[in-house]
């Protein structure tokens, strides 16, 4: 990975064309392997020795302290911890959104940590979606519109509507953000991150703001990509009761891993967890 070579001869002014019209990322940046099933059994993510320190003034918060963890290609992992432990730093490390003080975030082989500002942008616009505990919608915008967003500076998207029907919102995709359920809202925002087809989706409590019986809706929509895209999915709660679900249990505490079991038998359907 790194920087792209400095282009030289009759490459030069092209490139100078596309920088001028905006395009220079898109052209520039295309760093990483897409992954492969066959790739297996080598891991998507592959984490080591990962600290993060942030200063404030002249207090210092450890974040992450020496995380290593390895998560295998198309898994259900579920992350939980109590609030401050670190599983939001860990997540946006794993995203590109933030970047550990020290360790390596080997993704498909290459580390994150080392990349520039450039390489980052490309690795979440082509690889990766994120779900958020609240929507962020565009209220202007119909579900379909919304999704639509995202399609089309999209390198290998899905249709729309092919996105909101795997989560189960067709009938709802001419509804603006106002007309929907908060779950409905979030089931738009998993159609909009899934649609560019990113290997992995990393979601940050999605269902913090629900209720049970919308949040299980939520969980189902999850399930579904999952199983029937194969993402890499990772969700962050503190609700232990959505752990039954997963095929990885990852637990924060303090900024360290303290357990990370892979699930031993059948994980339970989203749509029968109660808590
Ligand atoms: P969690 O998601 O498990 O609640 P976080 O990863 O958000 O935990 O936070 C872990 C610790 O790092 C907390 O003590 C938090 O206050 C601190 N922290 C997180 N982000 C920042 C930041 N941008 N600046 C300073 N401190 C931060
Ligand atoms: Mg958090």
């Amino acid at each position: 990975m790194g920087k792209s070579p400095r282009p030289t001869g009759w490459l030069t002014p092209i490139l100078g064309c596309f920088r001028r019209l905006g395009l220079a990322r898109r052209v520039q940046f295309v760093p990483f392997v897409e992954p492969r099933a066959s790739d297996s059994p080598a891991p998507v993510f592959d984490l080591r020795h990962l600290s993060k320190t942030y200063h404030i003034g002249e207090v210092e918060v450890r974040a992450l302290r020496d995380v290593t963890l390895a998560l295998p290609q198309g898994e259900f992992v579920v992350l939980l911890g109590p609030s401050g432990s670190g599983k939001s730093t860990l997540l946006n490390i794993m995203g590109g959104l933030d970047v550990p003080s020290s360790g390596e975030v080997l993704y498909h082989g290459e580390d994150l940590a080392q990349a520039d500002e450039g390489t980052l942008t490309a690795y979440r616009r082509r690889h990766v979606g994120f779900v958020f505990q609240f929507y962020n919608l565009i209220p202007s915008l119909t579900a379909l519109e919304n999704v639509q967003l995202v399609t089309e500076i999209a390198t290998a998207p899905m249709a729309p509507e092919d996105a909101l029907r795997l989560v189960d919102l067709d009938a709802r995709r001419d509804h603006f953000p106002a007309q929907l359920s908060g779950g409905e809202q979030q089931r738009v925002a998993i159609a909009r991150a899934i649609a560019k087809q990113p290997a992995v989706l990393l979601c940050d409590e999605p269902t913090g703001a629900l209720d049970i019986s919308t949040g299980i809706v939520v969980l189902e929509a999850l399930e579904r990509v999952n199983a029937e895209l194969g993402t890499t999915t990772v969700v962050i709660t503190h609700n232990a009761a959505i752990a039954a679900m997963a095929d990885r249990v990852v637990r924060l505490a303090d900024g360290r891993v303290t357990s990370n079991q892979p699930r031993e038998g059948a994980r339970m359907a989203a749509r029968e967890l109660t808590w």
